[in-house]
């Protein structure tokens, strides 16, 4: 066991990890976020109703292996 917080969504179906794709606030539940991962194997998605703290560190995780965050969306002015 480890006291890091885990980061890695696996694919209930074969195993594999999942890889995050987004998040949404949940529409059945405003305090949730709906994530959504990919799983390459099976060529499916699954989401899942995960906290926004949680959304965020898959996000951060993700955003490590290399692939650079998306640009935030332009036109607000601050
Ligand atoms: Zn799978």
């Amino acid at each position: 066991m480890s006291d890091e917080q885990e980061t890695t969504a696996r694919c209930p179906k074969c195993g594999e990890q999942l890889i995050y794709v987004t998040s949404v606030p949940h529409p059945r539940s405003p305090a949730m976020q709906r994530t959504t991962f990919v799983c390459y194997p099976c060529n499916r998605t699954w989401s899942y109703a995960l906290t926004p703290a949680m959304a965020t560190a898959y996000a951060a995780a993700n955003a490590d292996k290399g692939e650079p965050p998306p640009a935030p969306a332009s036109g607000y002015a601050s």
